[in-house]
């Protein structure tokens, strides 16, 4: 059966990230394993960074060459700049996203570069991916963060992302995505936003989101997507990183939650829903001390689960 939906599980890295306490690679490997066993298409296993900035993540290249042995999966890395671009290429990374952020102010705290230099490193890992043969070239994309405002400028003007958005497509980069970093966005800004993208770049230049939970509207701006054409959606295990300015609110969307939204509603998603909460054994034994998040898994999976299922794909498919 075809994916309606993709899941990028991205847990290991956005969610370990902002975590103290490092887990071991061998428990990492055995999530990814386990959660790739479980269905889930692409994982994005961790992130080109300096291990000093992110001891958490300092394992992502043996995490790349691990994951990239599991068979039909999607190995995905963050990358913030050329050279985190060609360690992924090294590790031989499927995909990379690097993310820019549409908020300046927030673009150099966290990357250290305002927009201009953005588009020069930008620029600079197109050249450099021209050089690789198209073989073991990844995807390149580029993640638009804080797209739907900021925590230190507040307002960031859609048709600021948009802008942007058009300009890195004429660049040459294969992909945007929309980034909620700061779980502020709603489904109404969502549409428009990533409407607005489409009649700039095309419908092929945008496909997939990245959500979080900051607020409680994650799924909401997920259902969102889903119902205007968006393929891919970000979430991660147990929502797990947390939000260190909402205590009780998830980072990313939950995984499980999401997984049960569209299954129920009849949209093929490849993931077995119970197999992935047994997932969460891995996660909470290597670190004891972190919060998993989820409705779904903490009220257990429904009865009438699979008859949801059944009932919706019936009606979707007449
Ligand atoms: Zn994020």
């Amino acid at each position: 059966m075809p994916i309606d939906i993709e899941i990028s599980e991205v847990g290991p890295r956005d969610g370990l990230q902002s975590l103290s306490d490092i887990m071991p690679t061998e428990a990492k490997m055995a999530w990814i394993k386990a959660q790739h066993e479980a269905g889930t298409p692409e994982i994005e296993v961790g992130s080109f960074v300096p291990p000093k900035l992110l001891p958490q993540l300092a394992d992502t290249p043996e995490l790349v060459a691990f994951a990239t042995k599991l068979e039909g999966l999607t190995v995905a890395a963050l990358v913030p700049n050329l050279r985190g671009l060609e360690g992924a290429v090294a590790s031989g990374a499927h995909k990379v996203s690097l993310p820019f952020s549409m908020s300046e102010t927030h673009s150099l705290r966290n990357l250290k570069k305002d927009h201009t230099q953005m588009r020069e490193e930008i620029q600079r890992c197109l050249s450099y991916l021209e050089t690789i043969p198209v073989d073991r070239r990844p995807k390149f994309e580029v993640g638009l963060a804080t797209a739907f405002g900021c925590t230190i400028e507040g307002d960031v003007p859609e048709s600021r992302v948009i802008a942007i958005a058009e300009e890195l497509v004429r660049m040459g980069v294969d992909e945007v995505g929309l980034s909620d970093t700061t779980g502020m966005g709603n489904p109404a800004q969502l549409k428009r936003v990533a409407t607005g993208i489409w009649e700039h770049c095309g419908r092929d230049k945008l496909t997939g989101v990245h959500l979080h939970n900051t607020r409680g509207q994650g799924l909401a701006n997920a259902l969102m997507a889903v119902e205007i054409g968006i393929h891919t959606i970000d979430s991660s295990l147990g929502g797990i990183g947390g939000c260190p300015w909402a205590p009780g609110a998830s980072g990313n969307i939950v995984t499980e939650d999401l997984v049960f939204l569209l299954e129920s509603m009849g949209l093929n998603t490849g993931i077995d829903l119970e197999a992935l909460i047994a997932v969460r054994d891995i996660v909470s034994a290597a670190l004891p001390n972190a919060e998993l998040y989820g409705f779904t898994p903490a009220a257990g999976i429904p009865l009438h689960y699979e008859v949801a299922r059944r009932t919706s794909k019936e009606a979707l498919s007449e």
